[in-house]
C-alpha cells in the first residue's frame, strides 16, 4: 500500500508544483529527478549566463564509492560552439550530462558554467539555463499544440508555429485528423520515437535556453527520420553552445570539436577530419559504422 501511495502522492506534488508555477516540462523532469541529497547552498544565487561556456575541470565521479566512472575528465565547450561526445555504450557519456545538470555531485574537480562552479548556484536556475532533448520524450494527454507549448507556456501562436516548422513537424501535423489540435499521449495518438523527439526539439526551440544538450537524440531511428532530426538539431543549435552526445557518428561530423570517451576517460579529441587522419579509435569507429550502414542498405 505504502509503495503505491508514495509515487502517486509524489506525482500529485509534481502536478501541483507545475500548476502553481506555470512551469515548463523540463521543470517537471527536474522535480522527478531531483535528488534530495543535493541541496542548494544557503543564499545561493542564480547562475548568471553571460557567454554560455561549459567547462569540466579534472572531473572524477562514481555512482558508488567502489566503482569510479569518470576519471579526470577535462574539456570546454566555448560560447556558441558545438562539442560532440562519442564512445561505446557505458563509456560515461550520459553521466557527463547528469553532472552538468547536477543530478549528482562530482567527487573530484568541478563543473563550471561561465566560470561559476555549479555547486554554488541554485539548481533551479541551472536547469532553466540548459535545454535538453532527451532520448525518450514524455507526452501529456493533451493536444500536440499544447505539448509543444509546454516548452514555454506563455509562447504565442506564431512562436509555436515557428517552432513546429523548425522542428520539421509541419508535414506530420498537417496529416493529423485535427491538425495541431489532435490529442496525443497515452489516451490519444501514439507518436513514433522520431516524432516524439521532434516534439522535444520544438519545445526546446520555444524555451530558447542559452545552453543545449542532446543525449543520443537520434538513436533508435531509421536513417530517414535521423536525417530529418539531424537537420532540425542543426537549425536549433546554430550559434548556440551545445553538447551533443551521440552513438551514431553521422550526428557529429559537423561538430567544432569531438571528444572520444572510453571507460570514463577522454582518449582522443579533435575535429572529424583530424580524428580520421589520426587513424585511432575514432577512425576505427567510423569505419565500423560505415560498414554497418552498407549492410543495412545494400546498394
Ligand atoms: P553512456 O551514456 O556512455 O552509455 P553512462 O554514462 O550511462 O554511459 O554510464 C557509464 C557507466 O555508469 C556504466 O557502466 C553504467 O552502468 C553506470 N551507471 C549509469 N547510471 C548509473 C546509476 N544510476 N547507478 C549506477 N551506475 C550507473
Ligand atoms: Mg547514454
Amino acid at each position: 500500500m505504502m509503495q503505491l501511495f508514495m509515487p502517486l502522492n509524489f506525482l500529485g506534488f509534481v502536478y501541483r508544483e507545475m500548476k502553481g508555477s506555470m512551469a515548463n516540462v523540463e521543470r517537471m523532469f527536474d522535480l522527478l529527478r531531483r535528488t534530495p541529497a543535493i541541496k542548494d547552498a544557503p543564499d545561493a544565487p542564480a547562475v548568471v549566463i553571460s557567454r554560455g561556456e561549459i567547462e569540466f575541470r579534472e572531473v572524477g565521479f562514481g555512482y558508488g564509492p567502489d566503482r569510479p566512472i569518470l576519471d579526470r575528465v577535462s574539456f570546454s565547450v566555448r560560447p556558441r560552439q558545438k562539442v560532440a561526445v562519442v564512445g561505446a555504450s557505458g563509456a560515461g557519456k550520459s553521466t557527463l550530462v547528469k553532472l552538468l545538470f547536477r543530478f549528482y555531485e562530482v567527487d573530484e574537480g568541478a563543473v563550471l558554467i561561465d566560470g561559476q562552479d555549479i555547486r554554488t548556484v541554485t539548481q533551479d536556475s541551472l536547469r532553466r539555463a540548459i535545454g535538453i532533448v532527451p532520448q525518450d520524450t514524455v507526452l501529456f494527454n493533451a493536444s500536440i499544440y499544447d505539448n509543444i507549448r509546454y516548452g514555454r507556456i506563455d509562447a504565442g501562436e506564431e512562436e509555436v508555429q515557428e517552432a513546429i516548422r523548425l522542428a520539421h513537424l509541419d508535414d506530420f501535423i498537417a496529416r493529423l485528423p485535427d491538425g495541431h489540435n489532435t490529442l496525443v499521449g497515452e489516451r490519444g495518438l501514439k507518436l513514433s520515437g522520431g516524432e516524439k523527439q521532434r516534439v522535444a526539439i520544438a519545445r526546446t526551440i520555444l524555451k530558447r535556453p542559452p545552453i543545449l544538450v542532446f543525449d543520443e537524440a537520434t538513436s533508435s531511428l531509421d536513417s530517414r527520420s535521423e536525417q530529418s532530426i539531424l537537420q532540425a538539431i542543426r537549425e536549433v543549435s546554430r550559434g548556440q553552445t551545445s553538447l551533443v552526445i551521440a552513438h551514431r557518428l553521422s550526428t557529429v561530423v559537423d561538430a567544432d570539436h569531438i571528444l572520444v570517451m572510453d571507460h570514463g576517460r577522454i582518449v582522443e579529441q579533435g575535429s572529424h577530419h583530424e580524428l580520421l587522419a589520426a587513424h585511432g579509435r575514432y577512425a576505427r569507429l567510423w569505419q565500423l559504422q560505415l560498414r554497418e550502414q552498407d549492410e543495412e542498405q545494400p546498394a
